[in-house]
C-alpha cells in the first residue's frame, strides 16, 4: 500500500513581526510614565523576548529574527 503524503509549508520572513509564533505585549516602564505604552515583543516558540521596552511604533525595526530562532534551520541558517 503506498503511504500518503504529507503536505508541508515553508515560512520565508525575516522580521518575527510576520511569523504566526510572535506576540505583541505590553512593557511599560513603571518609572517613567512617557514610556507607559511600551511593548515587548514575545517569541512563544522559544518562550524568549526578542525586544523589550520597545515604543509601539518601533516593534518592526526591533524584531529582525534573532540567531537563535527555532526555526532556523542547518541547512538555510539565514532564513526561516
Ligand atoms: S524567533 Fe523565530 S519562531 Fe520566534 S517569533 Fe521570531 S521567527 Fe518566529
Amino acid at each position: 500500500m503506498q503511504e500518503k503524503q504529507q503536505p508541508q509549508a515553508t515560512l520565508n520572513i525575516s522580521n518575527c513581526m510576520d511569523c504566526p509564533f510572535h506576540k505583541v505585549l505590553a512593557d511599560p516602564d513603571p518609572d517613567d510614565w512617557f514610556c507607559d505604552d511600551d511593548v515587548r515583543v514575545y517569541c512563544t516558540k522559544a518562550n524568549q523576548n526578542i525586544t523589550t521596552a520597545c515604543r509601539p511604533y518601533n516593534t518592526r525595526n526591533e524584531s529582525e529574527v534573532p540567531t537563535w530562532c527555532p526555526l532556523l534551520t542547518t541547512s538555510n541558517p539565514t532564513h526561516v
